[in-house]
């Protein structure tokens, strides 16, 4: 992996795969330090190395601004994370569950991984402060709750 840091602060070449857009978005409102970017790098393979493959897919997420934070009056709050294909998944973080095919195989069945990158993205995105935020009635959260909203 190669990358530099000009003088203006803008990185001149892109670290692969989300490396980037995560370090831009950590220091919009001050000079990009390379000691920051190692930091990042390093954030990024420790990442991978507990999460395996989805941590790299959950950066991506979190480029893309996927997360929703779905809040009704009551308090009650759900995450709503727009995948790959485009298809919208409701995720409780509260409790620790997407309905994702990935989420019910590898973590549900067979025991290999921690998460999924819905739900990887929906705690980066909310470190990062770059959840996006959505007021929903309670009607509408006790719909998504049951699994009987339409996405
Ligand atoms: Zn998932």
């Amino acid at each position: 992996m190669s990358s530099k840091v000009e003088n203006t602060g803008v990185i001149a070449e892109r670290a692969d795969h989300g490396v980037t857009h995560v370090a831009v978005s950590l220091c919009s409102f001050q000079p990009v330090q390379n000691d920051l970017l190692c930091n990042v790098v390093m954030v990024k393979k420790n990442l991978k190395f507990v999460f395996g493959p989805c941590a790299l897919q959950a950066l991506d997420l979190v480029d893309q601004r996927s997360v929703t934070c779905l809040s009704s009056p009551s308090g009650r709050k759900a995450f709503q994370v727009m995948g790959g294909s485009g298809r919208l998944y409701t995720c409780f973080v509260s409790c620790h569950y997407c309905p994702c095919p990935a989420f019910a195989y590898t973590v549900l069945r067979r025991n290999e991984g921690l998460l999924c990158k819905h739900i990887l993205a929906a705690y980066l995105c909310q470190a990062m402060g770059v959840t996006q935020q959505e007021s929903v009635s309670d009607q509408q959260m006790s719909m998504l709750l049951s699994g009987t909203a339409t996405p």
